[in-house]
């Protein structure tokens, strides 16, 4: 029997006909090739895009190859749906909240799932212009091929029965959601990334299998649009690697939204029960069972590496980690180089463009910049937010520095506290001594933007001292990091210099 076409996207509606409209179109005619490119780009996610609109740019004869919606994660299933339906749950949150404020009669005020999905849609489909092809195509004069990519050897690739002869190439083919071995799941059915955003009716209960960033935010944000949700987390706390007292926070905002959170859960089938989907776990050494409507999975990214054909262009790759490539984001064919989730451990949107453009160099105009150097931040869109850059306390004291401390509480910021937010942190690691920043952590309900500051100050080699010298607006929550570089200054108050103050401000007295 034949397999029936899979959706690209559902619903049809026009805000997705919009967006299948913009990053693949239905009509579209792939190019006749040229005789050569100077970069051939496999895959159309924000690494691929980047890299390619960079190099087009500068004067480059550029080819981009999508198997299925330019864009890629970010725009279709990832940052901007989830950020998109997180607004909306926030909103809910928020007018429930309000009593606190002395707003009264919204504390049941209940949300339109449908029409909060719709918004998240029309939004998508608006912002999916800017990564459409006709964009790529007319704007920056790129060869736009939708179809599969595969390596014929270390200089070509075939796409729908095309030749592309390339100088360079950069695979840039993202990851998808990684599925756990869990028997019955296949025949169960489930949700991931890929298909969660296409939902229009609340799934009364959902159970989310994981507490990484990508099952916490959604549990959340599901929870709060009123869902019964269960969390299974397979450790002893959500979000592993964040500081600990960072994920306490996010354990006490679950309780409060109501999201039954189970730890060191161990999942041991799923089973189909009529209507109903049902989990067999053990906890704490007992057999339970959860039954709900939708089980959504979030247990991390698989890197795409199938179907390219990687050994036929001689480069090196692993299922776990992806394709191999140097701190120059060099494959082992020196032809060919790689760029975002495909090849780097921290799965970002904007650590995919930086390495984009490094890339771009490298690839290009003989550039010799590396990922090494890169200051990478970022945040986990729960509410409160977590946002980290740099190292963590434990990782820079095992790399030998002598560190120094300072944390922050949002409940000592005035902005924080008139605002009804007090709930978090502002933590930052420094080299006793220079204060050289080493790392930070933001808990916060907009940590994200906080996050940026000290990135900053990192990327621009600024001590803490130079942050404490910088003017806040006040009342701002940023003010916590002001207030860091206050605390580190104090720790530089030594006795000697402060009985030489003393002596002085005695000696102007008299
Ligand atoms: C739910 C969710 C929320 C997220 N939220 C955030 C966030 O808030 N902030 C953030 O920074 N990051 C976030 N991310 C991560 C972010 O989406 C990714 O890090 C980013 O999209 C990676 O970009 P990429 O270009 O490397 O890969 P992708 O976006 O995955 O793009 C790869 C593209 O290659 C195509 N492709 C694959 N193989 C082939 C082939 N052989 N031939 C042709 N085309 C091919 C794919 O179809 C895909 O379009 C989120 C991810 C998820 C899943």
């Amino acid at each position: 029997m034949p397999l029936e076409p899979q959706p690209l996207v559902l619903p049809l509606d026009e805000h997705n006909q919009l967006l299948v409209k913009n990053v693949h179109p239905g009509k579209w005619e792939n190019p006749e090739p040229a005789s050569r490119y100077n970069l051939v780009v496999i895959g159309a996610g924000t690494a691929g895009l980047v890299t390619a609109a960079g190099a087009a740019g500068l004067g480059a004869k550029v080819a981009l190859i999508e198997r299925h919606l330019m864009g890629g994660d970010c725009l279709n299933v990832g940052c901007v749906p989830s950020k998109g339906i997180i607004r909306s749950a926030r909103a809910a949150y928020d007018v429930r909240m309000s009593g606190e404020f002395g707003v009264r009669g919204a504390e049941k005020a209940a949300i339109d799932f449908g029409a909060a999905m719709e918004r998240m849609r029309r939004i998508r489909a608006g912002i999916s212009g800017h990564d459409s092809v006709e964009r790529f195509r007319k704007e920056l004069g790129i060869d736009v091929f939708l179809g599969q990519g595969t390596f014929i050897g270390p200089d070509s690739i075939k796409v729908e029965g095309k030749l592309l002869r390339f100088k360079k190439a950069a695979i840039c083919t993202g990851a998808r959601a990684a599925v756990p071995s869990i028997p019955g799941i296949e025949q169960t059915g489930y949700l991931t990334n890929e298909n969660v955003f296409w939902l229009t009716k609340l799934p009364k209960r959902l159970a989310v299998v994981g507490g990484g960033p990508i099952g916490c935010e959604l549990a959340q944000a599901f929870a709060r649009m009123g869902s019964r949700v269960t969390v299974l987390q397979r450790g002893g706390h959500v979000l592993p690697r964040e500081d600990v007292d960072a994920a306490e926070i996010i354990h006490r905002a679950f309780v409060r939204d109501g999201i039954d959170l189970r730890l060191m859960a161990r999942i041991l089938g799923i089973e189909k029960r009529g209507t109903e989907k049902v989990v067999i776990m053990e906890e704490a050494g007992k057999k339970a069972e959860l039954p709900v409507d939708e089980i959504l999975v979030g247990v991390g990214r698989a890197p795409n590496v199938e179907g390219l054909d990687l050994e036929k262009a001689g480069i090196a790759y692993g299922p776990r980690e992806g394709v191999n490539v140097n701190d120059m984001l060099r494959t082992t064919n020196p032809r060919v180089y790689a760029a975002g989730d495909i090849c780097f451990p921290y799965k970002f949107t904007h650590t995919a463009d930086a390495m984009a453009r490094i890339v771009i160099a490298n690839a290009l105009f003989m550039g010799r910049q590396k990922t090494s150097t890169l200051v990478i931040p970022w945040c986990t869109y729960t509410d409160p937010e977590v946002a980290h850059v740099g190292m963590y306390e434990k990782e820079a004291k095992d790399k030998g520095f002598d560190v120094l401390t300072l944390t922050v509480q949002l409940a000592d910021v005035d902005r924080a506290l008139l605002d009804g937010e007090t709930e978090g942190f502002a933590r930052i690691h420094v080299r006793k001594g220079n204060g050289k920043i080493l790392g930070a952590t933001m808990v916060a309900r907009h940590a994200g933007e906080m996050i940026g500051e000290i990135s900053l100050a990192m990327t621009a080699g600024l001590g803490l001292s130079s942050i404490g010298k910088t003017i806040h607006p006040y009342p701002t929550q940023a003010e916590a990091i002001k207030k860091l570089a206050d605390a580190y200054n104090r720790t530089r108050l030594t006795p000697l210099i402060k009985k030489i103050l003393t002596a002085w401000l005695k000696w102007q007295r008299s």
